[in-house]
């Protein structure tokens, strides 16, 4: 695809987190579970710098890393109210608390908060805290790519206001099954929001993920849905 000639890199870290370098040479982080993921490549575990971190929900596979990321890059943290509260507890400076249907521009980038059906409690020394409720990111490029985070979630039909509202070129979507979609439930919310390239995540970091993006692609031409399924490996980027 043309993500090069767009003037952008979207990496792959493995699990739901990826790293986007952008045409102006933000970096963004997205669900920043690097130290302990599996499928994180060891020579993508360390950054030059990052500008921004987005979090979809509290779980530790996707909070992951942000306190200690936060306090030796000082990026901006974009999250929900509950989980930006957490942090500052941890004493996370700079963080950016919305909440869905709201966008906020954070280093010339956008940022659209939207819908999710997943939970989102965060455990820390063996309690679970409230973390608001899991979302999604649409962040829309300085020259107007919109790429789709889906975080977690289960299909459901507000991905159409997603396709209407915010048209994706790209979108991330879960597909490992057991704790989101399947790649059955991803084709459904592709023929919503109807991306020119999908990227699948969530899947191969634990046995219970039985999703594949050779299964993704069946599912997609049963529907007719024309999107393209992009399979990074872990490490891989966008080009
Ligand atoms: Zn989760």
């Amino acid at each position: 695809m043309s993500a090069v000639n767009r003037g952008f890199a979207l990496t792959w870290l493995g699990h739901h987190t990826f790293k986007l370098v952008t045409r102006g040479a933000r970096t963004v982080l997205m669900d920043p579970w690097v130290e302990s993921n599996p499928a994180c490549p060891k020579e993508l575990k360390s950054f030059d710098k990052i500008d921004v971190i987005t979090i979809s929900h509290g779980h530790n596979d996707h909070l992951g890393d942000a306190v200690m990321l936060a306090k030796k890059f000082k990026p901006v943290l974009v999250c929900n109210l509950e989980i930006s509260l957490f942090l500052d507890r941890k004493g996370v400076a700079n963080t950016l608390s919305m909440n869905k249907g709201g966008t906020a521009e954070v280093a010339g980038l956008r940022f659209t908060m939207v819908h999710a059906v997943h939970s989102s409690g965060i455990e820390d020394g063996g309690q679970v805290f409230y973390g608001g409720e899991a979302a999604g990111f649409v962040i829309t490029l300085e020259d107007g790519t919109r790429i789709y985070h889906a975080g977690d979630t289960a299909v459901h039909s507000d991905m159409a206001l997603i396709g209407e509202l915010y048209p994706p070129d790209i979108a991330l979507l879960p597909i490992g099954d057991h704790y989101t979609m399947s790649p059955r439930e991803a084709a459904v919310a592709a023929r919503m929001l109807k991306p020119r390239w999908i990227v699948p995540a969530h899947y191969g970091t634990s046995p219970v993920f039985t999703g594949t993006p050779e299964m993704l692609r069946e599912e997609l031409k049963k529907l007719n849905v024309t999107s393209e399924v992009v399979a990074l490996r872990p490490g891989e980027t966008l080009s």
